[in-house]
């Protein structure tokens, strides 16, 4: 079972923030900026590759009541989503990170030059 799944299943622990029957959001463990919160499906899906439109219908609805309930849906926020390798998904269970309380750089999105792309 993957370490995700044992946080819904209380097998290992997590500060949650947020919860429904169909969706978690917890603090990362490893926070990136002030609010850095993780938002999955109790369900597991690999990636958002495999997540269906309307597992993410309800799942987007979800997210913005995350936002507002760590009070950054009028500051701004980010929400990323890393795919295998090059998006560098640690963790092969779908997660939105939900990243706000300070302005957020745009950087270290790649090693490879952009300009070598188009
Ligand atoms: P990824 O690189 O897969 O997009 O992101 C995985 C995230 O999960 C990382 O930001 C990492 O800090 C976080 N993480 C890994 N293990 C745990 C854990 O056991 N608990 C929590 N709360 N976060 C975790
Ligand atoms: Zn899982």
């Amino acid at each position: 079972m993957c370490i995700f799944c044992k946080i819904i299943n209380n097998e290992l622990p997590s500060n949650i923030v947020l919860e429904n029957d169909d969706f978690m959001a917890f603090h990362d463990i490893n926070p990136k900026a002030p609010v850095h919160i993780l938002a999955i499906p109790k369900i597991h899906v690999e990636s958002f590759n495999e997540v269906t439109p309307s597992t993410m219908k309800n799942m987007t609805k979800f997210m913005q009541d995350v936002a507002k309930e760590m009070g950054i849906d009028e500051s701004g926020y980010r929400v990323v989503t890393n795919v295998g390798d090059d998006g560098a998904q640690e963790v092969k269970h779908l997660h939105f990170h939900i990243l706000g309380g300070a302005k957020l750089a745009w950087s270290h999105l790649s090693d490879a030059d952009p300009k070598g792309k188009f």
